[in-house]
């Protein structure tokens, strides 16, 4: 199925907003074998959607997704360009017009922008929009759906995710059934190689590798109808790559889970990566059972009051050393019994011969034993605290699974 995605927004051109949902779009689509085979971002204005929707028409796309420019506003005009470039109606549907009033009862609002979202394409079908006002349209246009959806995040994934993707189903029942598994620690080529023995014994089998900082996503894919191999193959490729995949979607789970079944309280104490391995962890949702709390101690006087680091070794080796590491791994066993340390250097600055930007301590703590990891991390000061926080969690994941 040739899928042409159109995302409307000036904003996303002139890097005010970074075009988020094509990575959702785009990744939903995937899980149910289908990929977008082309995309563009234009800006806000009639005669950019028109001639976007001809292209993707004239290209013989059969699935044609308009992303925003469904809101109450007169920038938002995706619903116009779409009924002028088909020629088809538009007029205000009467039962939408009673649902957003509906759900609107009791706040304060303009008759004007409430209309404008009730605006309905002859023919269309509803996709609904649960976080926000107004509906997505699915059209059938000859062999094509034109599909319009709205623009904030919060209102577009959900209604891919719920709306969206089950009537494409019905529409186009896809073609590969596809299983992810999540790998951390390993790189893209060591993955790869420890997926081989895998296509031997799976010849039919389409796997895709996609890393990002320290973890790698392998997509394997088989032709629908063949669901029970495709599980197969994910047994086998679980076995073959052991304690370097997750059962869950991200090392940050995994460790919540892991000290959660083991009744461990959890707590992190970082230094160059400020929170973000407290910041990962709190993004699972139930963390609260587990997590307990993070320390943020940039200071040397924090590291030696809060999490009582003896000020010799920090005179003698440093902030950034095994030894500061391991001591704060050691100064959270007063708050958990499990837990990470983050200590390194990010950059631009601070890095020496003896310690280089990217040199990043880890320590973690489960039960009493503390354990040190170094790191020599690349990139820019985001890519260096990224990685950081994956080989983090991902070395207190390991140590919580012995
Ligand atoms: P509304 O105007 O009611 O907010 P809409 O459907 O008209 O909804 P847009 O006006 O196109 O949507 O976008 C609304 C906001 O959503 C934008 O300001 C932007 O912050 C965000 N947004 C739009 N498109 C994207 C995108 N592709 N990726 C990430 N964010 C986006």
């Amino acid at each position: 199925m040739k899928a042409v995605a159109i995302f409307t927004g000036s904003e996303l051109l002139n890097g005010q907003t970074t075009n988020s949902n094509q990575t959702g779009l785009g990744r939903e689509l995937a899980s149910c074998g289908w990929t977008i085979s082309r995309a563009e971002a234009v800006p806000d204005g009639l005669d950019a959607i028109q001639d976007a929707l001809s292209r993707a028409l004239h290209e013989d796309a059969e699935l044609i997704l308009i992303c925003g420019g469904l809101g109450p506003t007169a920038d938002d005009l995706t619903r116009s360009a779409v009924a002028q470039t088909l020629g088809r109606d538009l007029f205000t549907c009467g039962e939408t017009l009673a649902e957003i009033r509906q759900r609107l009862s009791g706040r304060t609002h303009s008759e004007e922008h409430v209309v404008r979202q009730a605006e309905w394409i002859r023919g269309a079908v509803k996709i609904a929009n649960v976080q926000g006002l107004a509906p997505g349209l699915l059209l059938r246009v000859g062999h094509s759906r034109i599909v319009l959806l709205p623009g904030p995040p919060r209102e577009f994934l959900p209604m891919v995710r719920d709306g969206l993707i089950p009537l494409l189903k019905a529409e186009f029942p896809p073609l590969l059934r596809s299983a992810v598994l999540h790998t951390c620690g390993l790189r893209e080529s060591d993955v790869e190689l420890k997926t081989r023995p895998l296509l031997q014994e799976f010849p039919d089998l389409i796997p895709a590798w996609c890393a990002s900082l320290g973890a790698v996503r392998v997509t394997l894919s088989l032709p629908a109808g063949r669901e029970a191999e495709l599980s197969a193959a994910v047994s086998y490729a679980r076995k073959l790559f052991g304690p370097d995949a997750l059962e869950h979607d991200s090392a940050a789970a995994e460790c919540l889970e892991l000290a959660r079944r083991r009744k461990l309280r959890l707590a992190t104490a970082e230094s160059c990566t400020g929170g973000l391995i407290a910041a990962a962890l709190t993004d699972v949702p139930g963390a609260s059972e587990v997590f307990v709390g993070g320390f943020v101690c940039y200071a040397n006087d924090w590291k030696q009051s809060l999490l009582q680091v003896p000020a010799e070794i920090l005179a003698t080796h440093g902030a950034v050393s095994e030894a500061t590491a391991l001591a704060l791994a050691a100064g959270l066993c007063r708050f958990a019994e499990c837990g990470v340390v983050s200590t390194g250097i990010a950059g631009p600055g601070g890095g020496t011969p003896e310690k280089p930007v990217g040199t990043v301590w880890i320590a973690t703590l489960v039960e009493g034993r503390v354990r040190s990891r170094l790191l020599q991390l690349r990139g820019d000061r985001k890519d260096i605290r990224d990685q950081a926080v994956t080989h983090g969690l991902d070395s207190l994941r390991r140590h919580l699974m012995e």
